[in-house]
């Protein structure tokens, strides 16, 4: 992956070979940890995280099969999206999403993994009320509770209880966090452990403890990790689409 290219000078085939290429090899990898972690491979859901890359390159991606996709700011996914529309495309939003931007991405979006706020949360439900939708959601959780990182510290999701039951058009299926970035993806284990235990510990003690089925964490360099820890989503971005940028 440390290889340099010549992007201006690649033909779709060639860029699409290499995506052929990086795909297999991170669906091996994948396989691998389910196996593992004697989970079904068809419990893990990739995401692919697109957001350095062109609409060419995501439509090449495409053809070779995975839908999932996600964007971490809402102008890019309202781009990429009205440009890439009709491949059957499913996109997740998974950064830090503005209240005043909720309107326009709810159409577009089947699940914001990112709600980091009661704030947030309460627009989204107003909104997809508003054009009759049912939005679904995840709540991003700080579970390593570093300074830099955005989300709900995890000892105040439990008080979103009843905020969460009274909710009209909004379904909060699950949690999601980002561990902190190293060399080293053991270092994250206990992170996604955490969550995983902040998530069992929310089923048992919480009444919308009990439709929280997904655990949205592991990047490229951890997926391996938190499928071992449970992860139902994992969301891949360099690991497929690194030396890309500029095509
Ligand atoms: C960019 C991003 C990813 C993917 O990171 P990679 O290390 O490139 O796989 C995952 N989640 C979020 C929230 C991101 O912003």
């Amino acid at each position: 992956m440390g290889t340099l290219w010549v992007w201006d000078n690649m033909t779709d085939s060639e860029i699409q070979q290499l995506l052929k290429q990086r795909l297999d090899q991170l669906e091996e990898q994948i396989l691998l940890s389910c196996s593992r972690a004697g989970r079904s491979r068809s419990e893990v859901q990739l995401v692919a995280v697109t957001k350095s890359v062109s609409p060419r390159v995501i439509r090449l991606f495409r053809e070779l099969g995975p839908y999932q996709f996600g964007e971490n700011r809402p102008q890019s996914l309202w781009s990429k999206s009205a440009e890439l529309e009709g491949l059957g495309i499913e996109w997740h939003m998974i950064g830090h999403l503005q209240r005043n931007k909720v309107d326009r991405t709810l159409p577009i979006c089947s699940l914001i993994h990112s709600v980091e706020s009661d704030r947030l949360l309460k627009e989204i439900d107003k909104e997809a009320h508003k054009q009759g939708r049912q939005a679904q959601c995840l709540l991003e959780v700080n579970i390593s509770g570093e300074q830099s990182k955005q989300g709900l510290a995890p000892e105040e999701v439990a008080s979103l209880d009843d905020l969460i039951l009274g909710l009209t058009s909004t379904q909060v299926l699950g949690l999601m966090t980002m561990a902190p970035l190293t060399d080293n993806p053991e270092t994250a284990r206990p992170h996604f452990e955490n969550l995983r235990l902040l998530r069992d510990r929310l089923q048992k003690n919480t009444r919308f403890g009990a439709r929280l089925a997904y655990l949205s964490m592991g990047m490229s360099g951890d997926f391996a990790v938190a499928i071992e820890c449970g992860a139902t989503h994992i969301r891949v971005g360099s690991h497929l689409f690194s030396g890309l940028e500029q095509a």
